[in-house]
C-alpha cells in the first residue's frame, strides 16, 4: 500500500490560498459539476453577477442559495477557508487539538473555535452501519475523572470499577478498524448490546475474562477469552493487544490535550479518535473530502449542541 499522502500547512495554504479556492472546493465536494438548490433540490440554477447576497439564485423557487444552504455551515459566518483550516488542523494532529490553539490560529474566540471543532466532530459521529465480520477484539476500559481525584481513584479501584470515570467499550476487526461508544457502565446487558450492534453474530469475538463477556457464545458467538491475570496475552493468535494500543491512543490524548473532558462531551471524542485512526490510511486530503461529504446533509445548532 502507498503511503498516504499527508498536506503540510504550507501545501495547504498552496491549495487554498483565498476564499474563492475554499468555495470552490465545497462546491466541488458536495455537487460536482453543476449547483442543486439547497431549498429545493432543483439544478435549475442561475448563477449571480456579484454572488450578492449568495452566489446562486434557483430558478424553481426563487431563492439565493450557496454551498452551506443545508448544511451545518449554512448557520456559520465563518469563511469557508477557515472551515477547511480547522479541519485540516482536526487531521493533521494525531492526538487531537486544544480549542485554544485552533482560536489561536484561525483567528477567532476560543468558543468559536470551540463551536467550530464540535460541529466538525459531530459529521465523525456515525459508525458505518453493516455489522464487523471475522475475528475481532472487544474490550471496555475507563477514561477520564477528576485530576484531583486521580490517586483517590487508583486506591478505590475495586476490581474494573473507578470512581468518577466514564466506561468506553469498543470493537477493532481484523483489518484494524474500530468502533468505540461510551457506555453507562460494565453490565453484561450493556456489553452485549454493544457486540450484537456490531459484531455480525457467529463472529469470533476475543474479550477478557470480565465477567460482562460471559454470556456471549449463549448468543451465538464464537467467543475466545485470554486470561490477563494468569498471564496469559496471546492464545491460538488470539489477543485483544489492538484495541488496547488504541485506548493507550486515546488516553495520552486525554490527558495530553484536552485535560478534561467532560463525560457530556466524552463521546464525540472517543468518534474523532476512533474516526482519525479508520481514515489513517486515506491521507489528508481523502480525511478533508470524507469529512465535507458527511457535513453536506448535518444541522447542528449550538443549542442542540449544548443540551444534547
Ligand atoms: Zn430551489
Amino acid at each position: 500500500m502507498s503511503k498516504p499522502e499527508t498536506l503540510s500547512t504550507f501545501e495547504f495554504f498552496r491549495k487554498f490560498p483565498d476564499e474563492d479556492a475554499a468555495r470552490k472546493f465545497f462546491e466541488a465536494k458536495r455537487w460536482g459539476d453543476e449547483p442543486v438548490c439547497g431549498h429545493c433540490g432543483s439544478v435549475s440554477v442561475a448563477e449571480c453577477k456579484d454572488h450578492k447576497p449568495m452566489p446562486y439564485r434557483c430558478k424553481d423557487c426563487r431563492k439565493h442559495f450557496s454551498v452551506r444552504t443545508g448544511t451545518v455551515l449554512a448557520e456559520s459566518r465563518l469563511p469557508l477557508q477557515k472551515w477547511l483550516l480547522a479541519i485540516f488542523m482536526l487531521t493533521s494532529a494525531r492526538k487531537g487539538i486544544p480549542s485554544t490553539q485552533m482560536a489561536r490560529e484561525l483567528g477567532v474566540t476560543q468558543k468559536t473555535a470551540w463551536f467550530l471543532a464540535q460541529r466538525i466532530r459531530e459529521t465523525w459521529l456515525k459508525d458505518r452501519d453493516d455489522h464487523m465480520d471475522g475475528q475481532m477484539q472487544v474490550d471496555e476500559t475507563y477514561v477520564g475523572g477528576r485530576e484531583k481525584n486521580k490517586h483517590a481513584d487508583k486506591k478505590l479501584r475495586a476490581g474494573r470499577g473507578a470512581v468518577g470515570k466514564t466506561v468506553v467499550v469498543g470493537v477493532r476487526d481484523e483489518h484494524g478498524e474500530v468502533r468505540a461508544v461510551v457506555v453507562e457502565n460494565t453490565k453484561a446487558t450493556t456489553l452485549e448490546r454493544f457486540v450484537r450492534e456490531h459484531c455480525k453474530a457467529g463472529a469470533t469475538i476475543v474479550t477478557d475474562t470480565h465477567g460482562g463477556y460471559i454470556n456471549l457464545k449463549a448468543r451465538g458467538y464464537n467467543h475466545i477469552t485470554i486470561n490477563h491475570t494468569a498471564g496469559e496475552y496471546v492464545r491460538d493468535m488470539a489477543h485483544t493487544n489492538g484495541i488496547e494500543s488504541f485506548w493507550s491512543l486515546l488516553k495520552r490524548g486525554y490527558i495530553g490535550i484536552y485535560h478534561y473532558m467532560s463525560a457530556k462531551h466524552l463521546h464525540r471524542y472517543v468518534k474523532e479518535f476512533s474516526f482519525r485512526h479508520n481514515t489513517a490510511q486515506i491521507g489528508t486530503m481523502g480525511f478533508i473530502g470524507m469529512t465535507i461529504d458527511r457535513m453536506a446533509d448535518k444541522r447542528l445548532t449550538y443549542k442542540g449542541l449544548i443540551n444534547g
